[in-house]
């Protein structure tokens, strides 16, 4: 498959993802709140990964509500900002264990951070956002990389977003964790290639109605912005057997804005 495959123009089928387990960071809330509860009804076992316990089992009850009985739907609480290196490994050892390989991995948590100068961007917040959107996951693949590697199938799936690749003023710490998303979807796509049946890809969900693009555009009206729901199955296609052989890319979830005339 080459660069004209586009992951918006498929439309999964009812048990795309059936067999397969899909861990999903920042599940419990936005974009990854959605796309687990649409693996989950393409068939799917999710991994819920988040930092809030609560919010987390709310999801995984709302989600077995919503799907077919036997869905199964784990939750499993890292903080990413606080986990040390005991956590990640518990996680990939409760994997093994539970399911025996992993399918599918979308790194999605990330935080904002602050909207500001470089000149006066706090340091401590620098690191923190660096922390949780860049190095935790570097630092969770390649923990979960066995259990990639026992999948006839698998499929890492970075975040993106338009700062990632084009840098604006003040977007500051959480414009270079997502320039570095890209670059590590480039390299890691590159180092598996051929040595391994892993893709590697990178997706910009572009504007949302989420509590961050909240945050970043406080003035915004949130109705004139697409609902997580809707981008879903652009997730679906680059998480299941439909981008099998697409691996270095990175994809934008919606068409590009109309230019005014
Ligand atoms: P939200 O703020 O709605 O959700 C962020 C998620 O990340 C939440 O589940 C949050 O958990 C989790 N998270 C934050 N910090 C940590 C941590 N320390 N450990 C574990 N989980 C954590 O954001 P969106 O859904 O909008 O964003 C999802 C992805 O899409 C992000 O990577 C974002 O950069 C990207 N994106 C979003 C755009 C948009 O317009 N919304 C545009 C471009 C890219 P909790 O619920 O506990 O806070």
């Amino acid at each position: 498959m080459s660069s004209s495959f586009d992951p918006r123009t498929i439309v999964p089928a009812a048990d795309e993802l059936a067999g397969r387990v899909i861990a999903i960071t920042g599940a419990s809330d936005g974009l990854g709140r959605a796309v687990a509860f649409d693996c989950a009804r393409h068939g799917a076992a999710v991994i819920l990964l988040g930092r809030n316990q609560r919010k987390l089992e709310s999801v995984r009850e709302q989600l077995e509500a919503a799907t077919p009985k036997g869905r199964e739907a784990t939750v499993a609480v890292l903080d990413l900002e606080h986990a040390l290196a005991a956590d990640y490994d518990r996680l990939a050892e409760a994997v093994l264990e539970r399911f025996g390989k992993l399918d599918g991995l979308l790194h999605n948590a990330a935080l904002l951070g602050l909207l500001s100068p470089i000149e006066h961007y706090d340091v401590p917040t620098w690191c923190r956002v660096l922390h949780v959107n860049l190095t935790a996951a570097f630092a969770l693949t390649q923990v979960l990389l066995p259990a990639l590697k026992r999948s006839p199938d698998a499929s890492i799936l970075f975040t993106s977003s338009g700062v990632g690749r084009r840098a604006k003023a003040y977007w500051g710490a959480y414009a270079v964790t997502k320039f570095g998303a890209e670059a590590l979807t480039q390299m890691l796509a590159a180092e598996l290639e051929g040595i391994s049946s892993i893709r590697v890809n990178a997706i910009n969900p572009g504007p949302v109605r989420t509590r961050m693009r909240r945050q970043a555009y406080p003035a915004e009206n949130p109705e004139s912005l697409p609902a997580p729901e809707s981008l879903t199955p652009v997730y679906l296609a680059l998480l299941g057997p439909a981008s099998r052989g697409v691996t270095g890319m990175s994809f934008d979830a919606q068409p590009p804005p109309a230019t005014a005339r």
